[in-house]
């Protein structure tokens, strides 16, 4: 078998990157309004500030504007709705998200469906969510869009394939398994979507032609699972204790990366794969409420 192709979801973040960055420069010349993103930060958890941290970073490198909006944890659910009503009404905010999870004490979906659906860049307001399960126009959430960029720009061929998913989130595997079987260039899979409850899961994985592992359970896949040639892209993150990195953890994928890669033609890292992916579709979809509005 050959070398797997290395999908480099760093690499093709990278190339999306410098498109919006030259699109926010023409905007400029043209007199438009620099896009701009905030982001609402409710407590000090660790790994929410991480992400939060990356997503101003990003702002910051294509030339969009970007603000952070800080609130303690003991904020209360009313007082996060106000915010968000201020948020909906400011034309100078193209759009915005509410980094998950929040406290416990605040009901997510009350304040995920108090957002401008026009505004709502993380793709998950019902609205969005019913206009992407219809193929209409709005915007899509981050990981299964930068999934789909990063299979089209890779050159992976989906139309008539064996796609088969584990997970079923509402933020991950659910999406994207409408997004593969549409009627779309990226898509008109044969999806399968799998979870804790599916029997026989290795017999199903070793079925695909492409294989999305979207579950949270470090190198769960192992090559007695994969069908030789096969796609694999590798969604899963976990934060791993490992003393020979200076944060204290490593980043582990739900895929076996060294015993699978050999066995497959295409392959994500992790990292490198899809977390680079799920950030810059943030971006795109910013761009594209600025050119909404
Ligand atoms: P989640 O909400 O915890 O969902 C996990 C899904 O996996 C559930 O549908 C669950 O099934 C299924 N599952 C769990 N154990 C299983 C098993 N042993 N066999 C089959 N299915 C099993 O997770 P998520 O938010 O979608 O995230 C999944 C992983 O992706 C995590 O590692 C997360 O960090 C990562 N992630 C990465 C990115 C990125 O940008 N790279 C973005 C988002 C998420 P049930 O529904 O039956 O419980």
């Amino acid at each position: 078998m050959a070398e797997p192709k290395i999908l480099s979801g760093k690499d093709t973040a990278k190339e999306i990157r410098q498109e919006i960055a030259v699109e926010v420069a023409k905007r400029k010349e043209a007199g438009l309004k620099v896009p701009h993103l905030a982001a609402v930060l409710v407590g000090n958890d660790g790994g929410s500030e991480t992400y939060v941290s990356y997503k101003v970073k990003d702002c910051k490198e294509v030339g969009f504007d970007s603000t952070l909006i800080r609130r303690d944890d003991d904020i209360t659910e009313e007082e996060l709705l106000e915010l968000i009503a201020e948020l909906n009404v400011n034309d100078d905010i193209d759009g915005f998200i509410v980094q998950l999870p929040l406290p416990e004490h605040i009901d997510s979906q009350r304040v995920i469906t108090a957002i401008d659906p026009n505004k709502d860049v993380d793709g998950f307001h019902p609205t969005n969510v019913g206009r992407m399960n219809l193929g209409l126009d709005g915007f899509l959430p981050a990981t299964p869009s930068g999934i789909i960029e990063l299979l089209e720009r890779n050159g992976i061929e989906t139309s008539g394939k064996h796609c088969v998913i584990i997970g079923r989130s509402n933020i991950v595997g659910s999406p994207l398994s409408v997004l593969l079987s549409r009627n779309r260039k990226v898509g008109n899979a044969t999806v399968t979507l799998c979870h804790s409850r599916t029997k026989d899961l290795a017999e199903m994985a070793r079925q695909a032609d492409i294989l999305i592992p979207a579950l949270g359970k470090p190198e769960f896949v192992t090559a007695d699972m994969v069908k030789e040639g096969a796609v694999v892209v590798d969604v899963g993150t976990t934060r791993v204790p490992d003393n020979s990195k200076k944060s204290g953890f490593a980043l582990k994928g739900d895929v076996k990366f060294d015993e699978v890669a050999p066995k497959s033609s295409a392959i994500t890292p992790v990292p490198g794969g899809v977390g680079p992916m799920t950030r810059v579709a943030l971006l795109m979809n910013t761009l594209k409420a600025a050119r909404m509005q």
